[in-house]
């Protein structure tokens, strides 16, 4: 078959290299009205039953994300102005066409009678795959009378509008914020890369010397390398009251009014629906049971760390010899960890060599899951550096694959993630593989050298190859529940966390080092200050996180609008539970905690927490009968990883475990007796 819209072949791997900004629109509007005329078509059917109605709405979805797949891809690594203002044109329309799906009564009675006269019939998976589309329904408003349906679809509209507000007062308040450097002695202790940068910003602006950003690696450099107490305080000051009434840019870009808006937004669209709360309903699609669940679970975690955090704390104040300030704390952290174990992620560069890394990481899964992953030449990518690895099951059939984009570079957003480009599929008639896209953003080599990683961009490869080993080795046939779909926010970073733990494995490490010029493995010796290293100031780190989780959790698990947000009152009693030490009267961290007022870890944040225990845990069976025994990954990958959403996260883990979580193997992790 030939396409004049390369976008439109949904078939094959996307021809990369074909796909133009001006092919967006129209296949994206194109496809839009095809669903909604075959919607209608399917519809009409006098008595639908799954087959003739769930699986066709299974493939059209499944055909529509993928024909879009890469377009939202491509816009976030290969980024120019016409894809941007193509891809921004295609958002609206999408949303628009999902609230319609989710709010049709048609459809939604559809499901219900299928469930009713089918139900009993239809296997777990097909059961499981009704019962997630019903709720999806009822969460979009479905069974609300006419006026509060609207009411609730103005309420998502407002709500998009207010976050994408929200973070870009945060934006602007970063970008407004320079810092010129009068006195060169301040930049003393920065890294080089920290003060070029400092040059070129100055020099843009057509002035000499250095004048300093607040982007985020600038200001982590700050925080943790300057000698002068005087820049860092500057810093922590400009960085923890962006977007507030306090700071260097005090009232310009307030997110006060915007954050009190979406808590009332979002309390009312809970309360519309029938839960109590916000964060009640957060929980509806989580695997935490409850709001008092999660109450518990992170107080039982902060009185677990507080008593190592405040040790922590009190060592590092008299290793300063001074009492200290907020600005001072991971200077002093950084110093103190440097000379107790003599690491530095610098020096072991030349021992991680990414094709060694990735030979070694593809040497796992085969221990693991008897995965074969090669690369696979000549497939149509969006820059050079981009390689597609085909991967093959035990039986050697071709269960997916995925593209790796590993380097930083113009155009291209940072951070690292997995994203999906074809779900796995295999309903009547139709069927596709699951394909991903892994991206990092490392430091790419010099022309002709591999390009070597720290031992933290092999942790953070491997936590991806773990989503990216969810999406592929799913066993479920339906796209709504396959790989990382319908998985609880709480419980989809149990894969990609639990794969971390075997870059830190000394069984591991000789598979994953080779020095570049030599070929030697790691040394012991470094190995072991590497491992030591670990748990350093973990108690701090921990308690941090449980601040975070909480703030957010109890701001809208207690939220009255009679009350309104009480945004400082609920931050200042969580502090007074669970902080080390008391931020300054100015700090309004809160007016910039995108996370939870611009992203989608609202009522959600103690996710990273809950997932993290459950990755402890489940790699702890894993030291208990070997780290690459094969029965152990066999019972994960059954339990867990080849069934998606399509189970319940508790009784997988269960099943997996022989018991419910425990935190202990997590506090044993973090250097903590259980
Ligand atoms: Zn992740």
């Amino acid at each position: 078959m030939t396409y004049n819209n390369p976008l439109e072949n949904t078939a094959d791997l996307p021809d990369y290299g074909a796909i133009r900004p001006v092919h967006v629109v129209p296949a994206v509007t194109e496809e839009l009205a095809r669903c909604r005329r075959q919607l209608a078509e399917l519809l009409a059917q006098p008595s639908p039953t799954f087959a003739t109605l769930v699986e066709p709405v299974e493939a059209m979805h499944h055909r529509l994300a993928r024909l879009f797949a890469p377009v939202s891809h491509l816009n976030a690594v290969a980024n120019n102005e016409e894809l941007r203002t193509a891809y921004n044109v295609c958002l609206p329309l999408l949303a628009e066409y999902h609230a319609e799906v989710g709010q049709n009564d048609a459809l939604y009675r559809g499901y219900e009678a299928i469930e009713k006269l089918e139900g009993p019939r239809l296997d777990a998976q097909r059961q499981r795959v009704l019962a997630y589309a019903l709720r999806e329904f009822r969460l979009a408003g479905v069974h609300l009378p006419p006026a509060e349906k609207a009411r609730y679809r103005a309420l998502m509209q407002e709500l998009a509008t207010l976050q994408s507000r929200f973070e870009e007062n945060v934006l602007d308040a970063t970008q407004a914020f320079l810092r010129p450097v009068r006195d060169e002695a301040e930049l003393d202790g920065l890294p080089a890369h920290v003060i070029a940068r400092g040059r070129e910003t100055a020099a843009s602006r057509g002035e000499g010397g250095h004048t300093l950003p607040l982007d985020y690696p600038t200001y982590a450099a700050v925080m943790n390398h300057a000698h002068s107490g005087a820049l860092r305080r500057d810093f922590y000051e400009a960085w923890y009251t962006r977007a507030s009434d306090q700071g260097p840019s005090a009232g310009r870009f307030d997110n006060g009014t915007t954050m009190a808006q979406i808590l009332a937004a979002r309390h009312e669209a809970a309360r519309l629906l029938g839960y109590p709360s916000y964060a009640d309903l957060s929980l509806a699609t989580k695997m935490a049971p409850d709001a008092p669940a999660v109450i518990a679970f992170l107080d039982e975690l902060a009185g677990r760390y507080l008593p190592g955090a405040r040790a922590e704390y009190a060592e590092l104040e008299a290793y300063a010899g001074h009492a200290l300030e907020p600005w001072d704390v991971a200077y002093y952290s950084e110093r103190l960890r440097t000379e107790r174990f003599n690491v530095s992620e610098e020096r072991l560069r030349p021992w991680f060599p990414l094709p060694r890394v990735l030979h070694g990481m593809f040497e796992v899964a085969r221990r693991l899951y008897g995965l074969t992953v090669s690369e696979r030449p000549a497939v149509s990518t969006w820059h050079p550096d981009v390689r597609y690895f085909a991967v093959l099951g035990a039986d050697g059939h071709e269960i997916g694959g995925f593209y790796g984009d590993f380097f930083a570079r113009d155009n291209k957003r940072g951070g690292a993630w997995m994203a999906e480009v074809s779900t796995r599929l295999r309903v009547s008639g139709v069927s596709a593989l699951p394909i991903a896209n892994l991206v990092c953003n490392f430091t790419p080599p010099s022309p002709g050298e591999p390009a070597e990683l720290r031992h933290s961009d092999v942790v953070t490869l491997f936590h991806e190859f773990g989503h990216t080993l969810h999406h592929l080795l799913t066993e479920i046939d339906y796209p709504s529940l396959a790989g990382i779909n319908g998985v609880p926010w709480d419980a989809v970073e149990l894969p990609s966390q639990l794969m971390e733990e075997w870059a830190w494995r000394p069984e591991v490490l000789p598979l994953l080092s080779a020095h570049v010029s030599s070929g030697e493995p790691l040394p012991a010796e470094e190995l072991e200050r590497l491992l030591r290293s670990r748990t350093f100031h973990a108690g701090l780190a921990a308690v941090r996180q449980l601040e975070f989780a909480l703030f957010d959790f109890r701001l809208h698990a207690e939220y009255d609008p009679a009350r309104g947000p009480r945004v400082a009152e609920v931050l200042d009693a969580v502090r007074a539970r669970v902080s080390v030490l008391t931020p300054p009267p100015f700090n309004r961290f809160a007016h910039s905690f995108s996370h939870v007022f611009a992203g989608g870890y609202a009522a959600g944040y103690y996710s990273y927490k809950w997932a993290e225990v459950l990755a402890a845990d489940a790699f702890a069976a894993f030291e208990e009968a070997g780290v690459f025994d094969a029965g152990t990954a066999g019972r994960f990958l059954t339990s867990i990883l080849a069934r998606g959403g399509e189970c319940d996260q508790m009784e997988a883990f269960v099943r997996f475990r022989g018991r419910r979580p425990e935190v202990r193997a997590l506090l044993r992790k973090d250097g903590l007796a259980a």
